[in-house]
């Protein structure tokens, strides 16, 4: 079973992703991490994240593996454990600038689908539905105002001992929105057969339950 979960940054989906893989036994896959370490091993390498040319001729110096451990996903560049420095402000907007790029994009869809095609899967992404698993059995299109991300995102970074303040997460939420749904290739968007559920005002319990349930109706009810 495929299950594709797409939506802006801070919705929630990598959380509720996560707890709904662990109970269904499925693969959880964040796609956002990949183009995060594609985002880092340019600002490593001072390239810059404007110029397609550079960062596409990059692409064959860039190894990415995904572990999987009880505490969930890592992820690794070239060799290196970079799970936790692909988190920071600076990579989240590296990361948006990269996936405009049609080569990184074409270079992160083929692991993606391939990822998808050994195992039951709950993928999340901005363009999963519409683009690397059309034919997912359920699309969820998890969405909330800027506003209540940016709220949810400034408690994470905080519990992280990332220093930040909340009027420029929610400054770097209104960009990346902005980046995601307006670029070319792949753009942010809901897919034609999408459920879109709205956590704005959601406890994380009530988006987990609300996500679990549409999972059960749509078929994933025997790996409850
Ligand atoms: O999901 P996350 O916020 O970690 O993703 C970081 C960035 O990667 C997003 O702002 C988006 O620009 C890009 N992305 C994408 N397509 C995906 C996943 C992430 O363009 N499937």
């Amino acid at each position: 079973m495929k299950i594709a979960i797409d939506g802006p940054s801070g919705a929630g989906k990598s959380t509720i992703a996560k707890m709904a893989a662990k109970e269904l036994g499925f693969v959880y896959i964040d796609t956002g991490a990949m183009y995060r370490t594609i985002g880092l091993y340019c600002v490593e390498n001072n390239i810059s994240t404007d110029e397609y040319e550079s960062v596409s001729a990059a692409l064959k110096n860039i190894s990415i593996d995904i572990k999987y451990t009880a505490e969930g996903q890592s992820m690794f560049l070239n060799g290196e454990d970079v799970t936790d420095k692909i988190r920071t402000p600076q990579i989240s907007s590296a990361a948006s600038d990269v996936a405009k790029i049609k080569d990184v994009r074409c270079f992160l869809v083929e692991m993606q689908k391939k990822m998808a095609e050994k195992n039951n899967v709950i993928m999340d992404g901005r363009d999963i539905g519409t683009s690397v698993l059309p034919d997912a059995e359920l699309k969820i299109f998890l969405t909330a105002s800027a506003e209540d991300r940016a709220e949810r995102r400034y408690k994470e970074l905080i519990e992280k001992g990332i220093k930040t303040d909340y009027e420029t997460v929610l400054a770097d939420m209104i960009q990346r929105d902005k980046n995601d749904s307006e670029r070319e290739i792949s753009p942010l968007s809901v897919a034609e057969d999408a459920v879109v559920v709205d956590t704005g005002g959601y406890s994380l319990e009530k988006s987990y339950e609300v996500i679990m349930n549409l999972i059960k109706e749509n078929g994933g009810v025997k790996y409850v």
